[in-house]
């Protein structure tokens, strides 16, 4: 197919693909899916090999949201029955994180509720990087607390964070569908205020939330020029209790043709498979590590996921390994722009490219989410040839009873 040999090369050379050919991977047949897969494959292995990154979700503070962000089970009157509760103690936040570097994991992420952090919150976050970061040599810490405010991603800079999550979510178009507390515009600017303080910027998006495949190319093609070292990929759990809990809009098949298209897009940055995988991909998650580099280990930020173990023996039967902590997981010209706190080179073609359906901000990951439907009343974004909706599993959806904020042990 000479769409997919084009996309390979422009991969290899970290070109842009055009608008056309982003939305040519999106509307593939079941037929051609594992030549698309194959394909976005060769560009992954060329810049990660074999290796998988795992990262390990912290819910630092649960639930109770001001924000109405529709997928989240944490916003303004959600009726989803998930655990609340307040910040941590360092040492309960570091306690939750070890279980996860005991399982692999090389980055801890560690997300707060809410619209965007106190400079107090931040200070309470320092705190909790400081004990992390004492207890476990050569960690990386991302920090996921919403919107920043002047100054506050260079205080958790000083505090030893290396990186910081603000998804874009979905595209400038579509925002205000999913979210009227704030704007799209806003996380453009945390984005930028992450990066101008030499954190590595990790940004996303939530597909599944009815948008059309423009709205899908639109907000990777935003996130490329954002130029985020990581770029984490959910795929909305449509969470009884909120806004899209009807939104049951993905196939394994759409996921993977999603997980092709960002890895073509953004073909040098850590592209990690987010909330939904387990929900959305089932049985086809070993394929989806053909494209993307990275995942969480076990639970998301409100959701469970599948057992950590069953991840790690997921990536060993799948041929794949575990990234090790003395590993550099970016390419050489993006490790060094993110260690000198610029990111990306944007002329020559690198994408930036990362949290959970964890969506969002503050909250993350589990993007629970979607949003709303566009008109037509259906199924955007779904390629023609590609069964119209995937039948609701609910039964997949398990609202997290364990890990931080409880007195039961973490999926790890
Ligand atoms: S995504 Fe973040 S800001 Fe939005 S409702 Fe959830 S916790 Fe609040």
């Amino acid at each position: 197919m000479d769409l997919l040999n084009t996309l390979v090369d422009k991969g290899l050379r970290r070109e842009l693909p055009t608008r056309e050919e982003a939305l040519a991977v999106l509307a593939t047949s079941d037929d051609e899916l594992l030549d698309v897969v194959t394909a976005a494959g060769k560009v992954r292995r060329h810049w990660f090999g074999r290796r998988v990154k795992l990262n390990y979700l912290v819910n630092l503070k649960s639930g109770l949201c001001p924000e109405d962000c529709s997928y989240c089970s944490q916003r303004l009157g959600s009726s989803t029955g998930i655990l609340k509760y307040t910040w941590l103690k360092p040492e309960q936040a570091s306690e939750a994180a070890a279980a996860g570097l005991a399982g692999g994991a090389k980055r801890v992420c560690l997300v707060a509720s809410g619209r965007g952090p106190t400079d107090r919150d931040v200070d309470r976050v320092a705190g909790t990087i400081k004990a992390i970061k004492e207890q476990n040599e050569g960690v990386e810490v991302c920090a996921c607390l919403g919107l920043l405010s002047d100054g506050q991603a260079e205080r958790l800079r000083e505090a030893g964070a290396d990186a910081y999550n603000h998804n874009l979510n979905t595209s400038e178009s579509t925002y205000g569908d999913i979210t009227t507390t704030h704007t799209y515009a806003d996380r453009v600017d945390t984005v930028n205020k992450a990066h101008a303080a030499g954190l590595s910027a990790c940004s996303g998006l939530i597909a599944g939330m009815g948008e059309s495949d423009e709205d899908l190319v639109d907000v990777v093609y935003s996130l490329r020029e954002l130029d985020p070292d990581s770029v984490p990929v959910n795929f909305l759990i449509p969470v009884e209790g909120t806004p899209l809990a009807k939104e049951w809009n993905l196939t394994p098949q759409r996921c993977l043709r999603i997980l092709a298209m960002v890895r073509f897009v953004c073909p040098d940055v850590e592209v990690r498979i987010a909330g939904g995988r387990e929900v959305h991909l089932r049985t086809m998650q070993p394929l989806a590590l053909h494209l993307a580099n990275s995942i969480f280990l076990g639970d998301y930020l409100t959701t469970e996921g599948q057992a950590g173990k069953a991840d790690l023996e997921m990536i060993a039967d799948a041929g794949f390994e575990v990234e090790g902590a003395d590993e550099v997981t970016l390419p050489q010209h993006r490790a060094h722009a993110a260690a000198t706190g610029g990111c990306g080179s944007h002329q020559d073609g690198g994408c930036g490219a990362g949290a959970d359906a964890d969506a969002g901000c503050g909250a993350g990951a589990d993007a629970d989410a979607g949003c709303g439907s566009h008109a037509g009343g259906g199924v955007c974004g779904t390629a023609a040839s590609a069964p119209a909706v995937s039948e609701p599993r609910t039964d997949l959806v398990a609202v997290r009873r364990r890990g931080a904020g409880t007195d039961l042990a973490p999926n790890a």
